[in-house]
């Protein structure tokens, strides 16, 4: 199988990099891949994809990676990755211009409907916020 990927000047100018630079004020395009943000990552352990990847496939316009990542749901906001970055990039912005493009996509990511009452009880209360605004917006 040929995994080359293939990356076009549509995908490096696509309305998904020109969102996430409006919604998060950031320039992706200035990171380098240093990995900072990431090795000071708190939440890193159970990531998919890690903070510099993400930054990474935005910079490639690869939006169904980014989108389809656990990544951004994990990030706890804790700003350890904005404060590292020898670049100035708020990476913690990019995040949650991340979500609020995937919330806006209102694709079922969680079925409240299906889920039993004891799950219910054990998730996190922000997993339940996003899926009713999701179902509100
Ligand atoms: S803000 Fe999110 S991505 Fe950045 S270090 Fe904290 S948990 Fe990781
Ligand atoms: S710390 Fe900044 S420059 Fe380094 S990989 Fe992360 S976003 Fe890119």
């Amino acid at each position: 199988m040929d995994m080359r990927l293939q990356i076009s000047p549509g995908m490096l100018r696509s309305e998904f990099v020109s969102k996430i630079t409006e919604l998060s004020g950031q320039d992706i395009n200035l990171c380098y891949q240093c990995g900072k943000c990431s090795a000071g990552c708190p939440m890193s352990f159970v990531m998919d994809l890690l903070p510099n990847q993400i930054i990474h496939s935005v910079q490639l316009g690869l939006t169904e990676d980014v989108i389809r990542s656990r990544t951004p749901w994990l990030c706890a906001s804790c700003l350890v990755c904005t404060v590292r970055c020898p670049k100035g990039i708020d990476i913690a912005s990019v995040m949650e211009a991340v979500r609020q493009i995937s919330l806006r996509k209102s694709e079922d990511f969680i079925d409240l409907a299906g889920l039993e009452r004891g799950t219910l009880a054990e998730l996190p209360a922000i997993a339940l916020v996003s899926g009713f605004r999701k179902l509100t917006g």
